[in-house]
């Protein structure tokens, strides 16, 4: 069963998605963290890589559904996992490598967003970028919800709370829906 994982930058999606990763056994995969390994090449390609994260831009969907499936390739993925970060538009996840089983989304007002990610601090969470970030997941991502709503896929979880509250949350919905209910 693969589990993708959607919603606005710090909302929480890499910390819940480790959890799932070690609560249910399945390896937890980040096409952000498939960048940032990438980025720190000094071939022409990471470099433009880098150019495109440090401007808080998306990395184009032929370029990252290579990426994605590569890493499908190269590990032990068939009997599912957690993706965070990918797809980021309807467009991807109608060309996704891979079923999107379970789309789990995890909603957070945008001042709870913003809030985290500056504590976070991470060398791409400044202002003007997470703002871009923001608005393209809101102009990109979020329709990928109301697709796949319409396909029964989508799972709303509420991510304002404490890190385990919100993982206990998680957890009775997927375990619900590995039992059939
Ligand atoms: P955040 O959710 O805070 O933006 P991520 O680690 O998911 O952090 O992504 C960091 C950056 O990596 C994005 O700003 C974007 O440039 C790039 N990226 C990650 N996933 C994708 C994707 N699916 N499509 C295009 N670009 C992506």
């Amino acid at each position: 069963m693969n589990i993708v994982l959607i919603g606005p930058q710090g909302s929480g999606k890499s910390t819940q998605g480790k959890l799932i990763s070690d609560n249910f056994g399945m390896p937890y995969i980040s096409t952000g963290d498939m960048f940032r390994e990438i980025m720190t090449g000094t071939d022409e390609f990471s470099i433009s890589i880098k150019k495109m994260m440090d401007e808080g831009a998306l990395i184009d969907d032929e370029t990252t559904n290579k990426i994605v499936r590569q890493h499908l390739e190269r590990g032990k993925y068939y009997k599912g996992f957690v993706v965070d970060g990918y797809p980021r538009s309807v467009n991807q996840s109608m060309s996704a490598p891979f079923v999107l089983d379970i789309i789990l989304h995890i909603r957070v007002p945008e001042s709870i967003s913003i809030e985290r990610l500056l504590k976070r601090g991470r060398w791409d969470d400044n202002e003007v970028n997470i703002r871009k970030r923001l608005s393209l997941y809101n102009q990109e991502t979020a329709p990928i919800i109301e697709y796949w709503r319409k396909h029964d896929k989508v799972v709303d979880i509420d991510g304002v709370g404490g890190v385990d509250e919100i993982h206990q949350l998680i957890y009775e919905k997927i375990t619900n829906l590995i039992n059939g209910n």
